[in-house]
């Protein structure tokens, strides 16, 4: 029987599978390894991941987006409250459980599913995705879940895996797969008599940045300690520079893309790629987007360092795990071997900048960071 490792993240899933030769990540149905996580409903039927992706727009009362951090919370829970205007569907209570819920048109009818129950959507197609890749049925798996996810958080997502038909062996976290999936294959760590080798890990994904300090001997590893902001990921840039955008086009163009949801997730799309373009490319750039809002077609540019003056708060903020994890662990900087990054938002340059302000070395990218988790979750159980 196959295992499978899942890493779900917030905007990107990874299926690995363990087998004899080593860890595989597999490939969806448009032969990508990433599954967005995605749910979009429609009159017929529901698409998940990268076929939903292409619904984001068209139909989104009814694609599910973003969901990862309404799992497990009250609906009342201050985060919950905060996070639901940026939504573009509509989130309710669901009054057996408290928790959130989606409010979608499906198959001709509003019908209400609990965050549980699009969860388990999302986790059947990572399913089919590992039965297709092994040519046969799959039900053992190792999901991945935040450090800082309460038990609350985890019993949740712990339903919908059930919900999927999946019988999940242990929900890993996050940072203890990549510590696993870093340690595996490295053939020089010093023998348990030894002292050992301490590698830091950051992971900053779309929600939220993770940090560990992770010592290593040969054949063991044992997690110091781990840091975290929760609510800071790659999202909130893209929001700061949307803020940015909706603002200079209303003087600009007469426009305000914050009156008209489609306009303004148009706008959060190319804000995204806008971002991405500036972690290669310091010169400016520029954004255009044809029939934005009354058939108005628009224009913006930036720089890198205007990015990082406009997004100066967030970038201040990356710094505190980072000096967190130092104190927690009682580490001096000549402790560390490595501080190893992972998740895609660690790609924009300050961050690379900032680990080296604290910690007096280069960032190393021995991992691959996307699929170090999801091949972390598969080696747990190898
Ligand atoms: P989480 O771990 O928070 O649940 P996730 O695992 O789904 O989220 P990742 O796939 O690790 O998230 O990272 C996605 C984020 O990384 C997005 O915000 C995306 O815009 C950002 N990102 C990806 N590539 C780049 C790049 N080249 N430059 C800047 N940001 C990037
Ligand atoms: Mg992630």
């Amino acid at each position: 029987m196959s295992v499978i490792g899942y890493d779900i993240g917030n905007v990107s899933c990874y299926t690995a599978i363990a087998r004899q030769g080593g860890i595989e990540t597999v490939a969806n149905e448009f032969s990508d390894r990433n599954t967005p996580a995605i749910v979009s409903l429609t009159t017929k039927e529901r698409a998940i991941g990268s076929a939903a992706k292409s619904q984001i727009v068209s139909n989104y009362k009814n694609t599910i987006s973003n969901f990862k951090r309404l799992i497990g919370r009250p609906f009342e829970d201050e985060y919950v409250q905060n996070l639901i205007p940026t939504l573009p569907y509509k989130v309710v209570k669901v009054p057996s459980t408290g928790g959130a819920g989606v409010q979608v048109l499906y198959c001709g009818e509003q019908t209400v599913f609990s965050i549980e129950q699009v969860f388990g959507m999302l986790l059947t197609k990572l399913k089919t995705i590992a039965e297709v890749n092994l040519k046969k049925p799959v039900q053992d798996c190792v999901v991945s879940v935040p450090s800082f996810y309460t038990d609350t958080e985890r019993r949740s997502l712990y339903s919908a895996t059930r919900i999927a038909g999946l019988n999940c062996l242990r929900l890993f976290n996050d940072t203890t797969a990549v510590a696993l999936a870093y340690g595996i294959y490295k053939q020089d760590l010093p023998v348990p008599e030894e002292k050992p080798r301490i590698v830091v890990f950051v992971d900053i994904g779309h929600s939220a940045m993770q940090v560990a300090a992770v010592a290593f001997n040969k054949g063991k590893l044992k997690v110091l300690g781990t840091t975290f902001d929760p609510y800071l990921g790659g999202r909130d840039f893209d929001r700061i520079m949307v803020e940015h955008f909706a603002t200079e086009f209303k003087g600009k163009y007469r426009i305000d893309v914050k009156t008209n949801k489609r306009a303004e997730l148009r706008l959060f799309t190319e804000c995204e790629k806008l971002k991405k373009q500036l972690s290669s490319n310091s010169g400016n750039m520029t954004l255009n987007i044809e029939c934005l809002m009354d058939d108005k077609d628009v224009r913006g540019s930036m720089n890198r360092s205007d990015f990082e003056e406009l997004c100066s708060s967030l970038i201040k903020r990356v710094e505190v795990p980072l000096q967190q994890i130092l104190v927690d662990c009682k580490l001096k900087n000549e402790d560390i071997y490595a501080v190893e990054i992972i998740g895609g938002a660690t790609r924009m340059p300050f961050v690379k900048q900032t680990i080296h302000k604290v910690f007096k070395k280069e960032a190393s990218t021995t991992l691959n960071a996307d699929e170090a988790v999801a091949r972390g979750c598969a080696l747990q159980c190898a």
